[in-house]
């Protein structure tokens, strides 16, 4: 997955200078950056939320060159192998855990209910809440309706897994049940790009880190380098020391 010379803008505001960024397939790809600085905007890029106005997009075979349009296609052959996971979860209030984890897979993909409830099953183990496949998204806390999100999102079997600031919302308690999930499925080489605050979390599940400021890519590397002193580079430092 592969961005080159991305352009991005929102009015007269430019967001996304000329980006070049690639995603190595089956591996952490995170995000940082102050706030403002373009994450949001490059991830949704990835599952076409957004669409820049120059550039190019190549996943798998499919490539798409911004300035010419996205077509209908390709639209949706990328969302089939980007999965989304949201800092405020977006699960559906009047279905359950199971129904909610479902949907997608029997409506989207055509499963059949007991192929889709079967792997539900096993993808609430994973996540810690086998017990709570019956239940309603009001009943779970924000650190369960988050883990809940994470299942839904894998039961499509993504290529890639999106995830935009995904414990931001949730008490330190709660957040640190969802990052152990996170870094469980990075364990098991699923494709991934976080965006995060946390750089804890970051330095421990980052196979590559981006630092993103003002629409442009400052760093782009190994998380060893980045998080050393010296990385050479006083902004991305005094960034860390700010953040840690
Ligand atoms: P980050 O995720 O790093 O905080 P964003 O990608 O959300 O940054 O935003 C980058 C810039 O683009 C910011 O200046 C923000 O105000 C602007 N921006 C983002 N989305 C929109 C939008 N839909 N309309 C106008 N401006 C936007
Ligand atoms: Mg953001």
């Amino acid at each position: 997955m592969k961005l080159s010379h991305v352009n991005k803008t929102f009015g007269s505001n430019t967001v996304l200078k000329d980006i070049n960024l690639d995603f190595p397939k089956g591996k952490v790809t995170v995000l940082v950056g102050p706030s403002g600085s373009g994450k949001s905007t490059i991830l949704r890029s990835l599952n076409l939320l957004e669409t820049p106005e120059a550039g190019t997009y190549e996943f798998d075979d499919i490539k798409i060159d911004f300035a010419a349009g996205v077509k209908k296609d390709d639209l949706f052959n990328i969302r089939k192998k980007t999965g989304m996971v949201f800092q405020s979860y977006n699960l559906f209030p009047h279905l359950t855990v199971l129904q909610n984890i479902i949907e997608g897979p029997t409506q989207v993909l055509k499963q059949d209910k007991a192929t889709a409830e079967k792997y539900a099953h096993e993808l609430l183990e994973k996540v810690g809440l086998a017990d709570k496949a019956d239940a309603y998204p009001s009943e779970l806390s924000g650190g369960q309706a988050q883990r809940v999100a994470i299942a839904r999102s894998l039961a499509m079997k993504p290529e890639y897994i999106l995830l935009d600031e995904p414990t931001s919302a949730l008490d330190p308690e709660l957040e640190l049940g969802v990052l152990k999930v996170l870094l469980q499925i990075a364990s098991e080489h699923q494709s991934m790009v976080v965006v995060t605050h946390n750089m804890a979390f970051a330095k421990k599940v980052a196979d590559k880190i981006v630092f993103v400021e003002d629409g442009n890519i400052l760093y782009e590397g190994d998380s060893e380098t980045f998080f050393s002193k010296d990385n050479g580079n006083e902004r991305i430092q005094k960034f860390i020391s700010a953040m840690t």
